[in-house]
Order: C-alpha cells, then structure tokens, then sequence
C-alpha cells in the first residue's frame, strides 16, 4: 500500500477489536487506497453498537452528533474519526441522511446498502479485503458500478445519479453500461433530492478532470435540476467563429477552464442566454447580441435555484456578464477593469475569456489567446508597480481637495474622480505635489 493507516485509526481499530468486536476501514478510504491515492477520511465501520463503540472510548473525546444514525466520532489524536455501525438504511426522502436506519449484526448487509462497487469494501488492519461485490476488480477496470439492481438502487435515493457522475469525472472513470442506463432512467429522482445536496456534488464534478466526457454523454441529467440548459443542448450555431453548436462549444469552454467550481460554472452558463438572443442575417449567419446580460440574468436564477452560495454566485454571475466584453491590451483600459473588478475577478476574468476561446475554431483564436497573455502580462507588472487603480491609491483625497477651498459636498467626489480619470489614462502621475497643485490651480 502506498499510503499509511495513520496510527489513530489503527489505535481505534485494535480498541474494538480487543473488546471482541469486528470493525474495518470501509467507504471512500478504502477505495482510495486501492486507487494509489492518499484518503483524506478514514471511516470505520464496526459490529459494536453504538453505546458499545462509547464504552470501548470513554476516556476519549466523543461527538455525538450522529448517534441515531449509529455513529460515534472519536478524536484520536487531535483527528476526528467516524465508527458507525453496522447498518441497513430507510430511503432519503429528499435530506442528507436516510429516513431510518437499522443496525445489522453483519459487515455484508451493511456493504449492500452503499452506492457503488468500489465504495463498498471493507478492509482490516492487514490490509486484508471483504468484498463481496468485486469492487477492487472495477476500480482496476475503472468503472463505476451500483451495488446491486441500478434502478432500484438510484430510486432509493436520486443524489446517486449525481454521484455517479462526479466520480465519473473526478476519477475518470467509466460508468458501467446497465449503471449508466439506469442513471439516464432515473434522472428524474432528481427532482426528489434537496439543492443543497446536488449542489454540492455538481461543484465537485465540474471540478473533475473529465468533466467533459459527462457533459457530453448526460446532459439529460443536467438539465434535470436545470431546464434552462435544454436549449443550450440542441442550439446549432451558424457563424465564422464557431465550429461546435452551444452544447459541444460549452463543454469545450468548461474543460478549457481551470479545475475550479466557480469558473467551470461560469463557463458552463456563460452562453445560456444565446438561445433566447439568436438571430439569422440575410446570409445565414447566426448572431447573438446581448447574450451575456440575458445569460447573467438566468445563470443568477440558476445559482439561486441550487442554493449556491452569495459569494460564488454573484461572481459567477458577474464573469458571465462580462465574458464577451472588449478587452484591448492597452494599459489605461487594463487599469480601469483592475480597478473596477479588484485584482481577483480580473484575473479570472481573463480565465473565462481564454477557456472561451478555446472553445472556438482552434484556427482562428490563436491572436486572442495571444492578446489575453499580453493583458495578463501588463496586468501583473501594473499590479507589481503598485500602480494608481482606484480612489484608494490616489495620492491625495477628499481632506486635501477640502483644503484646496472646495467646498464639502458633492463636488469634493467629482473632483476627485477628475483626477483619477486623468491618473487611470496614463495622462496625469499619481505624485501628491503634482495632483495638490493642479487642486489649488482649479
Ligand atoms: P468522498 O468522501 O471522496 O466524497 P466517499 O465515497 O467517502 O467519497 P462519503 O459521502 O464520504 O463519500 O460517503 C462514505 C461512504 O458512504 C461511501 O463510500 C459509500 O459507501 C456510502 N455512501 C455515501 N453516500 C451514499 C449514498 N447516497 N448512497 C449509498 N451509499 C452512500
Ligand atoms: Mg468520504
């Protein structure tokens, strides 16, 4: 194995061995580690009850939290480590945790009910596997595979059709035929499961590497929890710039972001308003003017419809708004965007623009994506030079216009912003002797 039980775990694993009951790794960790990869939890699952799991820990600290589930959280170590017990499930009505779960005396019954093959082993201090699905053989094979009937399974609970596909494109693995199959079948339970839920598996799937490959083969599923995809999805677009239709174009976009929820959202919304903007000239040529703004709008309804967060979805949104907007690499436009989005939302603005590109007809991008590398340049030697950006930086401020006999009110901010029009286009230096006198000369 490549990487280390860390000695808590095994501290935990021995404690409840040695008060006579079984108790494994199990879940994720132990799939990660078949997979070569370091597990950043480490579940445990044991035949003790859960009252007998806090008599084996009771000179420990114990988090409670999950007691009616059957789990005790141990610190060992500084480290907290979950020790459920064994147990069958209720389905999900549509929450985090299932309606009821019932203890079982047997490790099997308890593999039986999780989702997949590969997340349904078990493994004891010796490294040893029980596995009675052949999960070790499909992580070998890279598939993902239900335990068990697929439909039945993704109509207990809908968030696994989710989970199929973020592990699909965090792993770059393929889902199994009658697994996907069911997936497409059984998008609609979907509908059943709360925002917050498949909210939190889409961020970590279109952060996967394979994002890509899941778009194209289940935007069923997408647009599912978002109908307004639909139209993205069959959108052809006749015009020089591209050769993809919306959907195949979009999906290029995501993959050509870097891997982060918030850009790979932008570029997956980034065009949703197309379908609402499109138009046909005389020649046959499709346009799609005031795309970004129809989409802004939709992609904000979207976000909220999924309970994103405030802080990603209103930049999201704002990077949608501006994804098409002009950028010549000339210095004073690049100090006003600094200025106007703050150094962060530029820079990823210059992302989705690049992602964007990339997109298009590879032939007929390369000058843009050379022109993006030279506003980045020129943004970073702008921000390196310290460089006057907003009212802030200015080297005098409302007190020294005051001073210079402007009278307080109004006129002291447009004065300010004279000067700081003047700084941004290059015509003016941002030095406190040269801006106090220009104040005084007024
Ligand atoms: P990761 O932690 O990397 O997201 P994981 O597989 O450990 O992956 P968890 O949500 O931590 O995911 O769940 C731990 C284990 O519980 C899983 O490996 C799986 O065996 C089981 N499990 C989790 N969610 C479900 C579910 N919705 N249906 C069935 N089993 C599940
Ligand atoms: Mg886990």
């Amino acid at each position: 194995m490549k990487f280390e039980i860390p000695d808590g775990v095994r501290r935990i694993l021995q404690t409840l061995n040695g008060a006579g009951f079984e108790a494994y790794l199990v879940g994720g960790c132990v799939r990660d580690l078949l997979r070569g990869m370091e597990p950043h939890d480490w579940d445990i699952c044991t035949s003790a009850l859960p009252e007998e799991t806090e008599a084996c820990f009771a000179w420990q600290r114990i988090i409670e939290t999950g007691l009616k589930h059957g789990t005790v959280t141990v610190l060992e170590g500084g480290e907290p480590y979950e020790i459920t017990t064994y147990r069958t499930e209720g389905p999900y009505s549509d929450s985090r945790r299932p309606d009821f779960v019932q203890f079982v005396p047997d490790l099997e019954q308890d593999l039986a009910r999780r989702d997949f093959t590969m997340n349904a082993i078990a493994m004891d201090l010796q490294g040893d596997l029980r596995d009675p699905f052949g999960g070790a053989d499909d992580i070998k094979a890279g598939l993902i595979r239900c335990v068990g009937e697929p439909n039945r399974r993704f109509q207990e609970d809908g968030l696994r059709v989710m989970r199929a596909l973020r592990f699909a494109a965090v792993f770059g693995y393929d889902i199994e035929e009658q697994t996907a199959q069911a997936v497409h079948e059984n998008r609609t339970m979907l509908d059943r499961v709360a925002a917050e839920r498949i909210n939190a598996e889409l961020r970590r799937l279109l952060a996967g590497k394979n994002v890509g490959d899941v778009l194209r083969q289940y935007p069923d599923v997408f647009c599912q929890f978002w109908p307004q995809l639909g139209s993205l999805v069959t959108l052809e677009q006749n015009n020089p710039w591209h050769c993809w239709g919306g959907w195949e174009h979009t999906t290029h976009a995501v993959e050509a972001a870097p891997a982060d929820a918030t850009l790979r959202l932008a570029m997956l919304l980034h065009d949703i308003g197309k379908p609402t903007c499109k138009s046909t000239d005389e020649q046959g040529i499709d346009h799609f003017d005031g795309h970004p703004a129809v989409s802004a709008q939709l992609a904000d309804q979207m976000l909220r419809a999924l309970k994103f967060d405030n802080k990603t979805r209103e930049r999201v949104v704002l990077l949608v708004e501006r994804h098409d907007a002009q950028l010549p690499p000339r210095s004073q436009v690049i100090r006003r965007w600094l200025g106007r989005l703050g150094p962060e939302a530029f820079f990823q603005l210059l992302e989705v623009k690049q992602a964007d590109n990339m997109g298009q007809d590879p032939e007929k991008v390369q000058d843009r994506l050379a022109e993006l590398d030279e506003i980045g340049a020129k943004a970073e030697q702008i921000l390196a030079e310290g460089q006057c950006l907003t009212l802030k930086d200015l080297a005098v401020d409302g007190r020294d216009v005051i001073a210079a006999g402007v009278e307080p009110g109004p006129e002291v901010g447009r004065v300010l912003d004279g000067l700081l029009e003047r700084v941004l286009s290059g015509k003016l230096a941002n030095k406190r002797g040269i801006l106090l006198n220009l104040i005084r000369s007024k």
